[in-house]
């Protein structure tokens, strides 16, 4: 794993007020660890949140599936773009009502897993829970996991 010490990065994308530990389950997701440069800085002190993680990667945009996984697991996350050390957009996250292909359904039984389709699940962002358009069965956003997205 890459940790490098900045406090600034030239081009790439800065996910600030991430839930405090969340980090490095989503630079796992990203899959960080085998490709980029990244920086984590976990337990960090925020106004906003009290404690809060941040994820700085050079020369790196995340995709729009990307950012609402993110969204999933850390609501709280915004999305800064960096260019030549100026910020040139900071953006909130925002959870879609309904997700496709990004989850995989924990039901081996469902028909997405069986037929290798691609998934669809609603969701709702008062109870972070999901539900399978297929098996219809709910589940907690802790207990879902993602599809490789690079
Ligand atoms: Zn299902």
């Amino acid at each position: 794993m890459k940790i490098m010490k900045v406090r600034q990065i030239e081009n790439g994308t800065v996910i600030d007020h991430i839930s405090a530990g969340k980090a490095l389950y989503i630079a796992q997701l990203l899959h960080l660890v085998e490709s980029s440069l990244f920086v984590i800085g976990s337990n960090l002190s925020s106004s906003k949140l009290g404690k809060k993680d941040l994820i700085k990667i050079e020369n790196y945009i995340l995709s729009e599936a990307e950012k609402h996984s993110i969204a999933l697991i850390s609501p709280t996350a915004s999305f800064i773009q960096i260019q030549n050390y100026e910020v040139v957009s900071k953006e909130k996250s925002d959870i879609p009502d309904v997700i496709e292909y990004l989850i995989v359904c924990p039901n081996h039984n469902c028909i997405t897993n069986t037929e290798n389709m691609s998934s669809r699940f609603n969701i709702d962002t008062k109870t972070m829970t999901v539900r399978c358009a297929y098996c219809e069965k709910k589940y907690t956003v802790d207990d879902i996991k993602f599809k490789r997205l690079v």
